[in-house]
């Protein structure tokens, strides 16, 4: 048998634990609130299949060629008038890179600015992939503390005092995965005041911002920037479809030339014909219309599996009530182990992500994650039941 001498990069065998998680949900006799799929009945599949024709009737041949690794112009063209109506984020071409998902501007921007032993700053709890792509290029992590209104900034001011050759500041401010958090304008503000004052970059991950149901949008921390510190990401794949893999990153013209040569080492450009696809659906559709009816139904679904916490789960138990997103996070205190509870929330057919490894540090026992934009109202009704039998019993 070969021993493959992988890289230090290559998580150890067994790390994969949100895997075998998944897995074990797929079982179709469980009803999944674990994933983080969008609600595929919504996907515009006869729009986008218009728009693919389109693409190849117009720009076959461009599409069928090598593009530039920028991306296609006109939907970075479209990218800056969308992050200038929705975010009041400003920018130029320049500014402006396309990416295979939004998680490669993760990569990218790991790549990029951390070295192995660079501190980067993060929510705590934050998004589990960014933590792994980070941790694979080095990185030691700071766990800021967040409240319900997402990270505090007075926990971040003493972290960049106390690590002041911190290179990032990771931060989901809308809706946050995994606990449905947003944090308020005056913190954002905050926040970039202090990327500037500590030299530290703030990487804004936005991909939910514009899926919300309820309250009032909050200005993207990119908009308070003044002098660069703040790259701003931002995907397709909550308001379109994730199978596309059409992300971009807004950012300062330096970061961004420096990030595309980085791209073009990994893919040399991103799918030019889902780019064009994208590009004639934006401007044949009305995709505010159709973010709106996501974000109705999300809305629906959301208010159904907070019915179901009230009236199944153990007293006691704390969770969120987002305004937006795809996600609610749940605190069930007297758990030890959550992914304990996890496999006996299994024996009831019904499954979450345990919260264990959305934390850089210590995990919070008896936290989870639930999603609720993927399952239809029935499940997602039957599924609360099955929960709360199983969190009852076990909290017993
Ligand atoms: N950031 C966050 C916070 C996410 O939840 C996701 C998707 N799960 C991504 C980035 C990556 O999304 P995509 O690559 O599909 O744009």
């Amino acid at each position: 048998m070969t021993e493959f001498k992988f890289s230090k990069r290559v998580p150890a065998d067994g790390t994969d634990a949100v895997g075998a998680i998944l897995k074990a949900a797929a079982d179709p006799r469980i009803i999944s609130f674990a994933g983080g799929l969008p609600a595929p009945e919504l996907f515009p599949v006869k729009e986008m299949q218009a728009a693919v024709d389109l693409a190849f009737e117009e720009h076959g041949q461009e599409a069928m060629q090598y593009g530039a690794a920028k991306g296609v112009t006109a939907l970075r063209e479209q990218i800056l008038k969308h992050v200038k109506e929705k975010e009041n984020v400003t920018g130029e071409l320049e500014n402006v890179l396309v990416t295979t998902g939004s998680e490669q501007v993760l990569d990218l921007v790991g790549k990029a600015f951390v070295n192995p032993g660079d501190t980067v700053l993060v929510e705590q709890p934050t998004y589990l992939c960014a933590l792994d792509v980070f941790k694979s290029y080095g990185a030691d992590f700071v766990s800021v503390a967040t409240d319900d209104d997402g990270m505090k900034m007075d926990a971040l001011e003493a972290a960049l005092k106390a690590n002041p050759t911190a290179k990032l500041v990771y931060t989901v401010p809308n809706f946050q995965n995994p606990t449905g958090r947003t944090m308020p304008a005056d913190r954002r503000q905050q926040l970039a005041e202090l990327a500037a004052k500590y030299d530290v970059l703030v990487l804004e991950d936005n991909p939910y911002g514009e899926i919300r149901f309820a309250g009032q949008h909050v200005p993207a921390v990119k908009s308070f920037d003044k002098d660069g510190h703040v790259l701003y990401m931002s995907t397709f794949s909550k308001t379109l479809a994730p199978g596309f893999r059409l992300g971009w990153l807004v950012a300062d013209a330096k970061v961004v030339d420096k990030l595309t040569v980085l791209k073009q080492s990994a893919d040399l450009h991103t799918d030019n014909l889902a780019q064009y696809a994208v590009v004639e659906f934006l401007a044949h559709n009305d995709l505010d219309a159709h973010v709106k009816e996501i974000s109705a139904l999300y809305g629906k679904r959301k208010a159904l599996m907070v019915e179901g916490i009230k009236e199944y789960f153990p007293a006691g138990v704390k969770y969120t009530d987002p305004e937006g997103g795809m996600f609610l996070w749940v605190e069930v205190p007297g758990v030890k182990d959550t992914v304990e509870l996890f496999k006996q929330c299994l024996e009831h057919n019904v499954a979450f992500v345990p919260g264990d490894p959305f934390f850089a540090g210590q995990p919070q026992p008896g936290a989870f994650r639930l999603n609720y934009s993927n399952a239809e109202e029935d499940k997602i009704k039957a599924g609360m039941k099955q929960l709360g039998e199983a969190l009852q019993e076990a909290v017993k």
